[in-house]
């Protein structure tokens, strides 16, 4: 039975003290990372989504609604997706200086919104992919969100013509297979996983806990998870405040 710290400050003084005994740290994360940076969670039903927009969130980040509807999706990839003025909260700021300090072998994400990177990590494993790289479906060439936001309608290539795809793993479209393999590994050597901001009940989070062998499973999440068994902490809090140390 996992121990479970629901005060922040405890939970933060638990993390340090694995962090500074383990040898290859991995923190897997999930949406809870981003919405402590105001980045809003599309499957967290609070109804914000369906002011503006005629299809729900799962429909118009499929892979058919892109194919069948690309100026519709790319007013939501504008308006949702692609979030500009967020800033990496304590948690991307404290893994970042886990990283330099040789202390974090890898982060695997499900985010797309870039923070990890924006701190400051360089080992960053993105299951989803990233909003800030847009590849042009015929030629290759790769554009940033900042270039996307500045188009109108359906983003055509600059050298080609051609259709902009957001590198991002829409509903209907297999992970890549790269960044799956890497992800595996990074979590099949760790000695420490610490899994942040997941319910872990969505695949793939779920699936790729399994293939860590290491001594030391800590989750940080403010809600159960079907994992919270087999872990050995388990921090029930504010994500942010758990990596304050
Ligand atoms: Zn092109």
């Amino acid at each position: 039975m996992a121990q479970t710290i629901t005060d922040p400050t405890q939970a933060a003084a638990e993390l340090a003290e694995r962090f500074s005994r383990a040898r290859r740290a991995v923190f897997f994360g999930g949406a809870g990372v981003s919405t402590a940076s105001g980045i809003p969670d599309f499957r967290s039903a609070d109804g914000l989504y369906h002011q503006h927009f005629a299809y729900p969130p799962e429909e118009m980040l499929s892979h058919g609604f892109f194919v069948s509807h690309t100026e519709e999706f790319y007013d939501f990839y504008r308006e949702r997706m692609i979030c500009l003025d967020a800033r990496p909260n304590q948690a991307h700021r404290k893994l970042a200086e886990l990283e330099r300090d040789g202390r974090l072998a890898a982060v695997v994400t499900q985010n797309i919104d870039g923070l990890h990177q924006a701190a400051g990590s360089r080992v960053v494993h993105e299951l989803h992919g990233s909003t800030h790289r847009n590849v042009c479906t015929r030629c290759g060439e790769t554009y940033a969100a900042e270039w996307v936001m500045a188009t109108d309608g359906v983003p055509r290539c600059e050298k080609c013509g051609g259709l902009v795809k957001p590198d991002v793993v829409l509903y209907g479209e297999q992970l890549d297979e790269h960044v799956l393999l890497a992800s595996v590994r990074a979590i099949s050597e760790a000695d420490l996983l610490v899994i942040g901001g997941t319910s872990l009940v969505v695949y793939p989070a779920a699936g790729l806990v399994n293939y860590f062998q290491g001594e030391d499973l800590v989750i940080v999440n403010r809600d159960r998870t079907p994992q919270d068994d087999v872990a050995d902490l388990v921090c029930a809090c504010d994500i942010a405040a758990a990596f304050d140390f």
